[in-house]
């Protein structure tokens, strides 16, 4: 299975966005995740291109972007709480009822 981020971020929001991205590709039990960087929201021009396999970044290196989207969902869940047959919100492909929904 993959994945795709299309972003427009750079540098240091890229390498974020590399991150984050890679958080995903583990959560959602990927082996690829390609990470696009677009010019500007008026065009198609690519300007980067990561894709990501697994052990690109250390445990150490994700904590911060672990701990961020941990937020996001749990952020996410408070807004509007999933029913207990939805997939999660944290990209897992569990039910919420056996992922992030058990009590
Ligand atoms: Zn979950």
């Amino acid at each position: 299975m993959y994945g795709i981020t299309v972003t427009y971020a750079r540098n240091a929001n890229w390498e974020a966005e590399l991150k984050l991205s890679m958080v995903h590709l583990e959560l959602a039990s990927c082996t690829r995740w390609a990470v696009i960087q677009l010019a500007n929201a008026h065009g198609l021009q690519i300007t980067d291109l990561e894709v990501l396999v697994a052990g690109r970044f250390s445990d150490e290196e994700l904590v911060a972007s672990r701990a961020k989207w941990e937020a996001q969902v749990q952020a996410q869940i408070s807004s509007r709480r999933p029913n207990r047959n939805d997939q999660c919100p944290c990209l897992s492909g569990k039910k919420f009822k056996i992922c992030h929904g058990q009590r």
